[in-house]
């Protein structure tokens, strides 16, 4: 089996789905229900041992040691913020560094997922577009941070549940997208991780070609997009990739997705002072989003280092909220979370300031 996640003969079978996993343990020798043992073990008790998949024999054990990897994935800080959210560093097999947030919010918790190391979009106001694109991240690398963040969980605070999932962390999705899809594939899966689809948002830039076929698939995820503005002259300058997808194309292939009966599409308009914060953006804002079943998203910029941008002020952002709804606009503001740590929207770029790093071997509980 060829595959770009190959690394060093050995296949990471976290980037596998139950067919590839049959066929892998065929080859094996192995009769193929071998497989869906495997694959449960894998996707759904997000094994980290070979040792305690205990139902399944020593030899195809010990093959599938010398064959295998079980996720490529360390965690190697983890950071928690005054309100409760946890920044999660990941390393990868080639020493990458991704991150990855858990947010909780009463009953909800939602974990924050990198598709990406880096991003090449270049949006003026992210953190994370400083560093470049590295590279995609491969299925396995997108699910295994779940699994990581499972166990983490299962550790610190035992039966809290991970309830909700955004792509939202580094990277853009839907320039991933073949892995992206794979790893929803995977995580929805009943016998796997068996997360609801109506539960997982995928947010976007706005590539234009990718949402037309993401509405085409059967895995059917919430999707947010990342407005930002509400005219091309601002979001040409702010988001180059609107000068490819400009805003009546982009609009017009939201209107075009065949979204499923009361669901929303979610657009985030990062707010920033003087740039796209006035009452006319409001006023064309809310004409541009006429009659789209949306809900949108306000989030105050969040300052990193090097960008030339401020949080417009309370008041500002307070009007700007009444404006929209006058208007007609749910409108949401979204309160920073985890910016103690730079764990917020757009601080994701491998900073680790704020609150002490802990190094996870030598948290309490842990010999
Ligand atoms: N590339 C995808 C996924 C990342 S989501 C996308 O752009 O949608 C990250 C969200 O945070 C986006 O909505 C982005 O517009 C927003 N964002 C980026 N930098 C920010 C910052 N410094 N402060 C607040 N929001 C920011």
């Amino acid at each position: 089996m060829v595959a770009p996640w190959v690394v060093d003969d050995r296949i990471d079978l976290r980037t596998l789905d139950l067919a590839e996993t049959e066929a892998f343990v065929r080859a094996l020798g192995q009769p193929a229900y071998r497989g869906e043992q495997l694959w449960r073990w894998v996707h759904g008790a997000g094994a980290r041992t070979w040792d305690e998949m205990s139902n399944l024999p020593k030899a195809l054990r010990e093959a599938l040691a010398d064959q295998a990897e079980l996720g490529t994935l360390t965690v190697d800080q983890v950071q928690t913020s005054r309100d409760g959210t946890r920044k999660l560093r990941l390393t990868t097999r080639d020493g990458r560094a991704i991150e990855s947030v858990l947010i909780p919010d009463g009953e909800k918790l939602t974990q924050c997922i990198s598709s990406q190391v880096g991003c090449a979009l270049d949006c003026q106001f992210c953190a994370t577009a400083k560093l470049g694109l590295a590279r995609h991240l491969d299925p396995g690398e997108i699910v295994d941070q779940v699994y990581r963040a499972r166990a983490l969980l299962a550790e610190v605070e035992p039966g809290r549940r991970i309830t909700n999932l955004v792509y939202m962390g580094m990277g853009e999705p839907l320039h991933n997208y073949d892995n992206v899809i794979k790893s929803l594939r995977l995580l929805t899966h009943e016998l796997g991780a068996n997360l609801s689809q109506r539960r997982i948002t995928v947010s976007t830039v706005g590539l234009v070609p990718a949402i037309e076929k993401l509405g085409r698939e059967d895995v059917r995820p919430n999707l947010a997009v990342s407005l930002n503005a509400s005219c091309d002259e601002v979001r040409d300058q702010i988001m180059p990739v609107n000068r490819k997808y400009d805003i009546a194309r982009l609009l017009g292939a939201i209107r075009a997705y065949p979204l499923e009966r009361r669901r929303r599409v979610t657009f985030e308009y990062v707010l920033l002072a003087g740039v796209n914060d006035t009452m006319d953006d409001a006023a064309r804002l809310a004409r541009l989003l006429g009659g789209i079943p949306c809900k949108l998203n306000l989030i105050p910029w969040n300052p990193h280092p090097e960008a030339p941008y401020q949080r417009p002020s309370p008041e500002a952002i307070e009007a700007f909220q009444n404006q929209v709804k006058r208007l007609g606009l749910p409108a949401y503001l979204r309160t920073p979370r985890g910016d103690d740590i730079d764990a917020a929207c757009g601080q994701l770029a491998n900073r680790a300031q704020g609150a002490p790093v802990v190094p996870l071997r030598r948290r309490a509980g842990r010999a």
